[in-house]
């Protein structure tokens, strides 16, 4: 028997709290029910997003709400800049062509970052540009966008930031209010430890008045009409039922937990891991600062990346990541978020090391974990 594990960047782990809860018969969405389970719902959302605006949930992945977050706040012809530094910086871009929206892309090679004064020069240099589009966390590459920067000069235009925090969401420290992000957008399956098929998506203000003059297409993907149900804490569409029933159950153990323990933790868990990946030698594909959700690492020189990928899974029943498009073969990514804690970190390092010497890489038995193992010693 081997256990399973799972350790992708999405989806990850669900606790037994939300599996059990999300078990229980299946409860009608027109009703006094679940009204009291979405008015609760509601509450959590604004903490996790830290915001006072609704945020509004829609059932589909991730991607559906980045098109919702598009549809609702701009026009066919309009030009907008994106931060294109990853496979999901590329989607901000392919989501925008496909409904005529002109993009200026502001790109820097995958394992990079763009830094906040070039997005300032760009939104000087092209005027009129409507809004900014960016990863938080960039999960192809592994790296954390400085969105409190893009914000900070974004405020100072017309334009809107709207930023793709699917994998940073009860990840890293997202101050949607008070950093002035227009559109931050998640999914279910990343720090929500719930399982893929509930996205959402929340709007200041600011945002919310471009929905007025969006003439875009949309019409499942109308924000505007669905907030009218959820200030009454109802859904205009049959809703996820289940997931939320699920999310019920994570927003209180987040809220147990505190949301500043749970950044730490994250971030606990992204230096082990890199720790431990350059005690072996490896060298982390980040070359910017480092996504807290997970960790993407060079595949040593001579192996392909999607061997060490299928010896995790093969060897140890272990889902791990390979890399997307170009990054194909030459990194593995370890997914350290949502319901992760130390000790799957500490199994992860030890079955890579497993996996390296299997494929003829000599390795230092145990110097990741010692690596790792220092970083948890560290007083909180
Ligand atoms: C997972 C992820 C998405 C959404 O992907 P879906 O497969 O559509 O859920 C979007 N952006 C980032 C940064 C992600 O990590």
């Amino acid at each position: 028997m081997k256990k399973y594990q799972l350790m992708a960047p999405g989806p990850t782990p669900v606790p037994s709290q939300a599996l059990l809860a999300m078990a229980q018969p299946m409860i009608h969405h027109r009703t006094p029910e679940y009204e009291a389970l979405f008015t609760e719902v509601r509450a959590g959302l604004k903490t996790l997003f830290q915001t006072q605006g609704d945020v509004v949930p829609l059932a589909c992945s991730g991607t559906g709400a980045m098109e919702a977050a598009a549809v609702n706040t701009l026009s066919a012809g309009d030009t907008v800049a994106v931060i294109r530094a990853g496979k999901f910086g590329e989607r901000w871009v392919e989501i925008c062509r496909a409904y005529g929206i002109d993009v200026v892309e502001l790109a820097a090679p995958f394992g990079q970052t763009v830094p906040a004064e070039r997005v300032a020069e760009t939104l000087q240099k092209t005027p009129g540009i409507k809004a900014v589009l960016t990863q938080h966390s960039e999960s192809s590459t592994g790296v954390l966008h400085d969105v409190r920067g893009f914000a900070a000069v974004t405020r100072t235009s017309d334009a809107i930031l709207i930023a793709d925090a699917v994998s940073s969401l009860a990840i890293a420290d997202l101050q949607m209010d008070a950093w002035g992000v227009d559109v931050v957008v998640a999914g279910s399956q990343k720090g929500l430890m719930l399982p893929p098929g509930l996205a959402f998506c929340a709007l200041s203000d600011r945002a919310w008045a471009r929905t007025k003059t969006s003439t875009l297409p949309k019409y499942y993907f109308n924000l505007a009409e669905e907030r009218k149900f959820v200030v009454k804490a109802e859904a205009h569409f049959t809703p996820a039922v289940s997931i939320v029933v699920g999310l019920r159950e994570v927003i209180r153990m987040l809220e147990a937990e505190g949301l500043q323990n749970v950044f730490r933790r994250h971030d606990r868990l992204g230096r082990a891991t890199r720790a431990g990946a350059e005690a072996l030698g490896l060298e982390l594909f980040a070359k910017a600062t480092p996504s807290p959700a997970l960790t993407s690492v060079v595949a040593p020189p001579g192996v392909d990346g999607e061997k060490i990928v299928a010896a995790f899974s093969k060897s140890h029943n272990i889902t791990i990541a390979g890399g997307q498009g170009e990054m194909k073969g030459k990194i593995f990514r370890l997914g350290h978020m949502g319901y992760a804690a130390e000790f799957d970190t500490i199994s992860a390092l030890a079955a890579l090391e497993q996996v390296l010497a299997e494929l003829g890489v000599p390795v230092d038995f145990g110097a990741s974990v010692r690596a790792a193992q220092k970083v948890f010693a560290e007083k909180p």
